[in-house]
């Protein structure tokens, strides 16, 4: 992802790195759009679970032509330099490895993020989730049997644009992404520093198998959503086995947390790497319990 002008171009530097795709790219959306998850919606309900998500602050939604649904949070990541949109980590240790590997000549944010509707993807906003509801073919069960057409969608979104809706109320909150497995490699580890480096976000490892991430943000109940927001940042201790058992099974999103979680920010990152032992191709090969974790990461990392 990002670098600093010509140096810090996917690794290259000198004259291969003057022809950057970076260089006319000031909008940096690899810097500014932390991904949360790659989605295939197959019914009513799971549609109706990704406009729970518009009802919260940085929430994007984006559809590809194949029917994939991309979750975002919009944010800046907290290196990128608002002067230059350069990475201030380039060349420090620090920076995640998935920004380093990241090759700005294959990159895919740059075209998908040109406007609310490329070829690659387009924005999904309220208005355009309803239109798309309202238009897809539901079995009895509400499974989806008929999605619309991507030309018929890309024809009807062209010049529309979300209008503006007041909040009715709002509340700040967080929303959880459970990973869909645990990490075993240095690079699932290494993807979490990248997600940490975006304000706002925390990892939450709820059980040895059972990793998400935290986001902080603002739900809005606006005029006319009778979607309510479901449940409170912490799980009660009687609630808990049940949202474990949410966490490792399919779930999308959630708002509880159980309050055993240990939950990690980017200043605890060096400290929970150093808890892994790892192979020479990068596979872990010592994972430890969450309990050597809260110790070793928080108790004596104080
Ligand atoms: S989106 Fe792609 S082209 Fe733009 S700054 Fe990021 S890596 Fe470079
Ligand atoms: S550390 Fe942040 S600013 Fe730097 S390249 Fe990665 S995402 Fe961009």
């Amino acid at each position: 992802m990002k670098r600093l002008s010509i140096q810090t171009v996917g690794g290259l530097s000198g004259l291969a790195g003057s022809s950057s795709p970076c260089l006319d790219c000031p909008a940096s959306p690899c810097c500014n759009y932390l991904p949360l998850r790659l989605f295939q919606a197959d019914s009513r309900n799971s549609l109706e679970k990704l406009a729970g998500l518009l009802d919260f602050d940085g929430i994007e939604l984006r559809l590809s032509p194949f029917g994939y649904w991309r979750i975002f949070y919009k944010q800046a990541c907290r290196f990128l330099d608002a002067a230059d949109a350069g990475c201030t980590l380039y060349g420090k240790p620090e920076r995640p490895q998935a920004c380093k590997n990241y090759s700005a000549w294959k990159c895919w944010y740059k075209h998908a993020f040109a406007a609310r509707t490329t070829p690659e993807n387009m924005t999904i906003d309220r208005r355009r989730l309803d239109f798309i509801m309202a238009r897809a073919e539901y079995d009895k069960a509400g499974k989806i049997t008929v999605f619309p057409d991507w030309e018929m969608l890309q024809k009807e979104f062209v010049f529309q644009e979300e209008p503006a809706i007041a909040a009715q109320k709002s509340r700040q909150t967080f929303l959880v992404f459970p990973a869909e497995s645990p990490p075993d490699h240095f690079f699932d580890l290494d993807h979490y520093r990248f997600c940490l480096g975006f304000p706002g976000i925390e990892l939450a490892i709820i059980a040895r198998d059972a990793w998400a991430l935290l986001v902080s943000t603002r739900f809005n109940s606006a005029p006319g959503n009778n979607r309510a927001i479901s449940g409170a940042m912490t799980a009660s201790p009687k609630a808990e086995s049940a949202v474990l058992k949410k966490f490792k099974g399919d779930e999308l999103f959630s708002t509880f947390i159980p309050s055993t979680a240990l939950r990690l920010r980017l200043e605890h990152f060096d400290r929970l790497m150093a808890c892994f032992d790892f192979a020479g191709d990068g596979r872990i090969t010592h994972f430890p319990s969450l309990e050597s974790l809260r110790d070793s990461v928080i108790t004596h990392g104080q």
